[in-house]
């Protein structure tokens, strides 16, 4: 349902809540944040209201300048907490969230499975961070890695991911709405502009079939083959 992620100098989890308190306006059952420091990605995630989840993060507020959120508004397999976003895979290193469905996620599971992943939510977006997990076992790079699991997905979506260790976020959009936010020293992401606009008022509309690599000194754009795309940065006309 609703999509925000930010990368810049600071830590990033009020932004991440404040953008999807500023969603909430489109509906929700669930919500939740990751946040990537180089130890490790912290996840918080509740079914319910955004309040709860503030709730579950009051206390161990995670460090992080880097990081991603969802609002849930369930598709397949109810409104819980493990079916919450974001969803990691085996080995905690990847972390996503997805607006939209995964057509084939039930084949992408099932060969998944048979290679030994395991799940845990009853999502279709689950099959993205094993997918991910999968292809950087041996892909020349990662973002190499994120575009073969994009390419194996069918449907419809707005990613945004994390990878531990790694000061970026990985992005595509194919019939889900994903803009870009660009503010002087931070990079935000979000399915809606309301998301960021207390941070920026400068941004760009992603195409279907756009792929991003948001890092904290500059954001590269390609499509599915790995070619550069250029797009137009607009301002929003606040009338
Ligand atoms: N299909 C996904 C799910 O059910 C995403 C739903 C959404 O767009 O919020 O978890």
């Amino acid at each position: 349902c609703g999509i925000i992620a930010r990368i810049g100098e600071g830590d990033a989890i009020t932004k991440l809540v404040t953008g999807l308190e500023n969603l909430e306006y489109r509906g929700y059952d669930s919500a939740g944040v990751a946040v990537q420091n180089g130890s490790g990605i912290s996840v918080y995630k509740r079914s319910g209201q955004i309040s709860e989840l503030k709730d579950a993060i009051v206390g161990s507020v995670p460090k992080g300048n880097v990081g991603i959120g969802h609002t849930r508004w369930s598709t397949h397999g109810p409104p819980t907490d493990e079916n919450a976003h974001p969803h990691t895979s085996e080995t905690e290193n990847v972390a996503v969230v997805h607006n939209g469905i995964i057509e084939n996620y039930t084949e992408l599971k099932e060969r998944l499975e048979s290679d030994g992943h395991e799940f845990t939510s009853d999502t279709d977006t689950e099959v993205i961070p094993h997918l991910f997990e999968y292809y950087l076992q041996d892909a020349p790079s990662i973002e190499d890695a994120f575009r073969k699991t994009i390419g194996d997905l069918e449907g419809s979506y707005a990613v945004a991911a994390l990878v531990d260790g790694v000061h970026a976020i990985y992005a595509a959009r194919q019939g889900s709405p994903l803009i870009l936010g660009l503010d002087n020293d931070e990079y935000y992401l979000a399915s809606d502009v309301p998301a960021f606009l207390d941070h920026t008022d400068r941004v760009v509309y992603f195409e279907d079939g756009d792929i991003a690599v948001l890092e904290p000194n500059g954001v590269t754009m390609t499509d599915i083959e790995g070619n550069m795309v250029t797009r137009d940065v607009e301002r929003i006309d606040w009338d």
